[in-house]
């Protein structure tokens, strides 16, 4: 179940950095350079972009390869500006950098718009792509005709895909902490890449006397873990597709019900087929459900004004599900008005932090009323929704 593992991850990076965030302020232009690191035991040097400087000297350094590194004051032995344009790495440079920093084993696939970095089979691999790719053509078609301006990602999207569990946690838990053995996926703000591992374990398991192998994709989709793998798949591949697109900006204060609206609005599998997700706008029946069991007056305006809800170690799902229920309401409503406030997220700075005020009243701005007042026809589109025939 897809919690929320990348937020965690960069709060821990943030609260590290809090005079970082306090002061931060937004260069005109990006200027790249080259910093000379002292760490613990050795020196290290980084060359990237800086996206931020904060007035005590701490820097928000985007690498060439689209990852960001936060460097604390402290750890700043010099800095030199560079006028050379950032080298572009081919796929294949890209995937022998990535698979040193992976257990023995690995290997990568390569697509359109994908490195996919496996220890599972091969097969499993180029499933997995198949189903990133569909993705990634539904994703920009839907809001190109929404009125979004879409970007390709200028690099491939990176996804890591352990066939083992323990392995997983082992390398996941670097990002997570002690959340590693909950969280089965996710995508990290800071690396820009999504992690998993084989949900269905259709892959290394011995088959039973007299039974015979099927296609990859009958096994994965006739796996009992089959709807939870496409839905987490899906789920963090549209955080990443939505980061790296122009729609969301990385560590930007973009509200979480709204990435994690958008997440779920997509994430739901397509069980009858043995692609496992073939578009958007399927009713999300767990979210729906879960909605219209939990809500309580006043969740949507909570959502909105803040993420407590999201990381409360009670309850994240709650808001999850209200998420999806007010996401899904704007998009069959207020079409134009959600993609407007969109836009109005992804022109705010990485660093910044929104008040619950100034939350509440963006959200006011674009939909013309506040979250407080929309609830009533949020719970009455979603009990209509759920009256529809399955
Ligand atoms: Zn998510």
């Amino acid at each position: 179940m897809p919690l929320l593992p990348r937020f965690r991850s960069i709060a821990v990076a943030l609260t590290a950095s809090a005079a970082l965030v306090a002061a931060a302020g937004e260069p005109a232009r990006p200027i790249r350079e080259r910093i000379e690191l002292r760490g613990d035991s050795v020196a290290r040097r980084v060359e990237g972009s800086v996206l931020v400087e904060a007035v005590d000297g701490g820097v928000l350094l985007e690498l060439a390869d689209e990852r960001y590194e936060l460097l604390q004051p402290g750890a700043i032995a010099s800095r030199s500006p560079l006028d050379d344009a950032a080298p572009i790495e081919t796929p294949q440079e890209l995937s022998r950098r990535i698979l040193a920093e992976l257990p023995a084993g690995f290997d990568v696939h390569v697509t359109r718009h994908y490195v996919i970095c496996f220890d599972t089979s091969r097969d499993y691999a180029k499933w997995s792509a198949a189903l990133f790719e569909r993705l990634h053509d539904a994703f920009g078609n839907f809001w190109t005709k929404a009125g979004l301006e879409i970007s390709d990602p200028p690099r491939p999207l990176v996804v890591v895909i352990f066939a083992d569990r323990r392995a997983y946690e082992a390398h996941a838990a670097r990002d997570l902490g002690g959340a590693a053995d909950r969280v089965v996926g996710y995508y990290n703000l800071l690396s820009n890449r999504v992690t998993t591992f084989d949900l269905t374990g259709t892959d290394g398991l011995p088959r039973p006397v007299g039974r015979p192998r099927g296609s990859p994709a009958v096994e994965i989709m006739t796996s009992p873990a089959a709807a939870g793998l496409v839905s987490t798949l899906v789920h963090e591949a549209t955080h990443q597709m939505a980061f790296n697109c122009g729609m969301h900006r990385r560590l930007a204060p973009v509200p979480l019900w709204v990435s994690e609206g958008i997440a779920t609005y997509f994430e739901t599998p397509d069980l009858e087929s043995i692609r496992g997700w073939r578009g958007i706008g399927a009713v999300n029946r767990p979210r729906l459900d879960h909605f219209l069991a939990t809500h309580r007056p006043g969740d949507i305006a909570s959502i909105v004004a803040s993420d407590d809800r999201f990381r409360a170690a009670e309850g994240p799902l709650d808001a999850y599900a209200a998420a999806w229920a007010l996401t899904r309401h704007l998009i069959d409503t207020r079409r134009r008005e959600f993609v407007e406030y969109l836009r109005l997220q992804a022109a705010k700075p990485p660093l910044g932090d929104d008040s619950r005020d100034r939350r509440l009243s963006d959200f006011e701005t674009a939909f013309g009323e506040t979250p407080a007042a929309i609830e009533a026809a949020v719970i009455k589109a979603m009990a209509r929704l759920a009256s529809r025939p399955r």
